[in-house]
């Protein structure tokens, strides 16, 4: 695999794909700059090095050339979270990038106009690819978020520079990180899937199945494996569709030798509210009129006891509709869990959707392992797919 460290900058010109996908308030302003601040240690590294940097980025999705998504918005913030004043040209490809990259001094940091102003960029167009790639030297993919796309500056370009690419620092990062979960993993290995819905999950349960030693079901999901075994579930979130699949998940498992952990009491609640009713009760006896949105205290307790004995943990999903603070409890109690393992010596990944949001907003993000910065890619990882934007550079 090959780094920003088998590389020296001197005098190169870097073009990095970044993922500076942020969001933006009414007045433009960066309002979380957690992608910005992901991206630093690599531009840092190229221009320590003595080399320049040339960045390039998608903003939103935008229908052609859209004011609103033009990357100018965020080149005070870029230039904030560097300690580097950033230059900015409104194209990404063509006479007016390539002069400005021309003019690219050592130690110097370009940031090129959104990527998706031109359709050809998904498309994966290949001309639109090769045009990219004269705007550097070496190609340094650092775009996790967008390493499930076979886009021209994600994927496309990088056969446009044989020997000379690598992935930077963050999608180095992230790929170690996943690798640790899923191949070199300290065992016993435990991953905690919540969510929603089976149907978006299931693919990644399967493939985790040959991989872990035990797995917690959580969240919305959990209605279905119930109701599949015969319990009641009243009006709590249910894929009757899925339920065949998911005897089918819990028949792998036992085959497979991997424990199965589903809540056994919930925080039901007599409306979809934060101010609803709610009381405590057995998972398999939800009367009508009742949901379940949380893991109750029982489940809370087995799963931290679950939690405790692993030596490696991924966390994907939330264990209940965290967003209402009626029914955070559940999701709160297992960060304080993987937080404590954590502390003696597991290695906890966070990622994929909702997961992100949660640990950020209960303060967990800096207490576990690693979270990832990206949802879809980290996701098709863990169903077991080769991302595209990771074999290019491996190629
Ligand atoms: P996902 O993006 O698949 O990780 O799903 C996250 C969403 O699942 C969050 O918005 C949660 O509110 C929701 N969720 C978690 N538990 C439940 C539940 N018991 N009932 C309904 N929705 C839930």
């Amino acid at each position: 695999m090959k780094t920003l460290n088998d590389f020296n900058f001197e005098d190169k010109k870097a073009l990095i794909r970044v993922d500076f996908n942020v969001p933006l308030n009414d007045a433009f302003e960066v309002t979380d700059t957690t992608r910005i601040q992901a991206a630093k240690s690599t531009i840092i590294k190229v221009l320590e090095d003595g080399g320049s940097c040339v960045l390039m980025s998608h903003l939103g999705r935008p229908k052609g050339v859209e004011e609103k998504f033009s990357l100018k918005h965020i080149v005070a913030e870029v230039t904030k979270v560097l300690g580097v004043q950033v230059k900015f040209i409104e194209d990404c490809v063509g006479e007016k990038a390539e002069e400005a990259v021309a003019n690219l001094a050592s130690g110097e940091v370009l940031l090129l106009e959104n990527l998706r102003f031109y359709e050809e960029e998904k498309k994966g167009d290949v001309a639109f690819a090769e045009k990219l790639a004269k705007l550097g030297d070496v190609y340094v993919n650092d775009a996790f978020g967008t390493a499930h796309r076979a886009h021209a500056s994600t994927t496309i370009i990088a056969q446009f520079f044989s020997e000379n690419k690598c992935f930077g620092n963050l999608l180095a990062r992230e790929i170690e990180s996943i690798d640790k979960v899923l191949n070199n993993s300290e065992k016993p290995v435990l991953a905690v899937l919540g969510g929603a819905k089976v149907s978006s999950k299931i693919t990644v349960i399967e493939n985790i199945l040959d991989k872990v030693d035990h797995l917690i079901i959580g969240g919305g999901m959990t209605f279905t494996f119930v109701k599949a075994q015969g319990g009641t579930v009243g009006d709590s979130i249910c894929e009757d569709d899925k339920m065949d699949l998911a005897l089918e998940i819990l028949k792998q498992a036992k085959a497979k030798n991997v424990q199965i952990h589903l809540p056994v009491d919930v925080i039901a609640a007599d409306d979809f509210s934060n101010d609803a009713n709610t009381q405590v009760i057995d998972v398999t006896k939800i009367p009508d009129g009742w949901q379940g949105l949380d893991a109750g205290p029982k489940s809370r307790e087995n799963f931290d006891a679950v939690v405790n004995k692993c030596k490696t943990i991924l966390w994907n999903g939330p264990l209940g509709v965290f967003e209402m603070e009626s029914f955070s409890e559940g999701t709160i109690a297992l960060g304080h869990s993987i937080d404590n393992a954590t502390k003696n010596g597991t290695f906890s990944l966070v990622g994929g959707g909702d997961s992100v949001a949660a640990v950020k907003q209960f303060g967990f993000a800096e207490k576990v392992s690693y979270v990832s910065t990206g949802g879809g890619a980290m996701l098709e990882m863990l169903e077991g797919k080769a991302l595209p934007g990771i074999e290019a550079i491996l190629k």
